[in-house]
């Protein structure tokens, strides 16, 4: 899935798919890959609720496939690796996440 015409000179790591990474920053790396940037999702749930429709599938408007993202078609499209893990901590002196 990676661009590999570049070698890795970034590693962009967003812990977590919510709405700011999978909406915002997923669909632009979708529409515009940055060269040389090694993009990685680190995400505990693969299928994100879109918050808006919440009340709305509680009150049974929806389904659970309606009103939740996939992120693993987004990441896909965006060449991004995706961990299904929680994050615990940084290495600050490796610039690792842990
Ligand atoms: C019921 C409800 C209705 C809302 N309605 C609206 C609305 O109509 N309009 C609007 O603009 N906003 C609305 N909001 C607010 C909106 O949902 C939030 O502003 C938005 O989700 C914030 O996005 P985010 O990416 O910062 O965080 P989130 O969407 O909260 O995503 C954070 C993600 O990170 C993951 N995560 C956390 N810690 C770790 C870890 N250590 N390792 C790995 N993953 C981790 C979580 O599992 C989560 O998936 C609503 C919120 C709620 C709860």
């Amino acid at each position: 899935m990676m661009n590999t015409s570049h070698p890795v000179e970034h590693d962009l790591v967003l812990v977590g798919g919510g709405h700011s990474h999978h909406v915002e920053l997923l669909r632009q790396f979708a529409m515009h890959r940055p060269e040389g940037v090694r993009l990685t999702l680190i995400s505990r749930d693969i299928e994100m609720p879109y918050s808006r429709m919440l009340s709305g599938y509680l009150a049974e408007h929806y389904t659970f496939e309606d009103c939740h993202v996939d992120l693993a078609p987004l990441a896909l499209a965006a060449g991004a690796r995706l961990y299904q893990s929680r994050a615990v901590g940084l290495d600050l002196l490796t610039g690792r996440v842990l």
